[in-house]
């Protein structure tokens, strides 16, 4: 790829700080942690719930023209580095709950915001459901459609599906966009007075303490894993209580909030995304995925299963 996606970064990723509150629980006791040399990136944490964010962050727009840039090659070779039979068995795991909460799946709808390739949703019409969603990036819609999987192009406060499905899940959407309390009240009015929402975000873990002291010994100059966790595709690390604190602050009735060890990409990639070279990522990759296989490994998100309340 050239380097027009930089120059887009650049012109495209307005900044703007957020105020200084937590978002979650709306708390004004936060600190900043130094600035990462690395990044230039400022990451804020709340001391009463715990969620730790990025203090400055790219208006939704510009998410949306970045995600434009996405064609449907670039989206399957992301697709590529994902842990394919992982995600069919998180994915069926998470339906089966679903079922559970809402009695089944014939004749019930389901919208999956931000669904990507559509493979969840895949999953949920072989099943019963009757699947929707959308997603900022032809690519993803172009690529969902190829398996019969139509979706919406657009960000959810575009689509006019007020008051009418009965579930709606977000896998890893809400970290990726920068106002979290717009994308839950988009997500509240698309469901039924009583609808389940589900969704998966990614979780403040026992690495992340320790990056954050390496990070905070070093004024900001040992900053890898506190870059790669929080940066503008993840600009929240939740906590149990902060989801919950800001759930319910919205008026959803919170079901269960639980950890999870569950890692989309590959280990590899992952060691690679996190500035391993190939040596490294050979050597760590099988003693790691021996521990993820055992679900030994940081537990790095969070499920989140909520309501929209029956008289709401
Ligand atoms: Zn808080």
């Amino acid at each position: 790829m050239e380097s027009s996606g930089v120059e887009r970064a650049g012109s495209l990723f307005t900044e703007f700080a957020v105020e200084p509150r937590c978002e979650a629980c709306l708390s004004t006791a936060i600190e900043h942690h130094p600035t990462s040399r690395k990044s230039g990136s400022v990451i804020y944490e709340c001391s009463v719930c715990g969620l730790h964010g990025m203090a400055t962050r790219p208006k939704l727009e510009a998410l949306a023209e970045f995600a434009t840039t996405y064609d449907r090659d670039m989206y399957a070779d992301w697709v590529d580095i994902t842990r394919a039979g992982q995600l069919d068995h998180d994915h069926a795991e998470v339906l089966d709950r679903i079922e559970s909460l809402v009695g089944g799946s014939e004749g019930r709808s389901i919208f999956d915001v931000g669904a990507g390739a559509g493979s969840f949703l895949s999953m949920a019409r072989d099943r019963g459901f009757h699947p929707t969603g959308n997603d900022l990036s032809q690519g993803a819609v172009d690529l969902a459609g190829e398996s019969g999987i139509e979706l919406l192009l657009g960000d959810l406060s575009e689509i006019d599906d007020a008051g009418e499905h009965d579930v709606a899940t977000l896998w890893c959407v809400l970290a990726h966009v920068p106002d979290g309390d717009q994308l839950l009240k988009d997500v509240f009015d698309v469901l039924k007075p009583g609808g389940l929402m589900y969704l998966q975000t990614p979780r403040w873990s026992a690495m992340d303490t320790m990056g954050m002291k390496a990070h905070d010994w070093t004024r900001g100059r040992m900053t890898k894993i506190t870059d790669r966790r929080l940066a503008m595709h993840h600009m929240v690390l939740h906590t149990a209580d902060s989801i919950r604190a800001q759930l319910e602050r919205l008026g959803f009735e919170v079901v269960a909030v639980e950890p999870h060890v569950r890692y989309t990409l590959t280990t590899a990639s992952y060691l690679g995304s996190l500035g391993f070279g190939e040596t490294w990522q050979q050597r760590l990759a099988k003693p790691i995925d021996g521990l993820l296989n055992r679900d030994l490994f940081f537990r790095n998100v969070l499920d989140v299963y909520a309501r929209r309340p029956l008289d709401a």
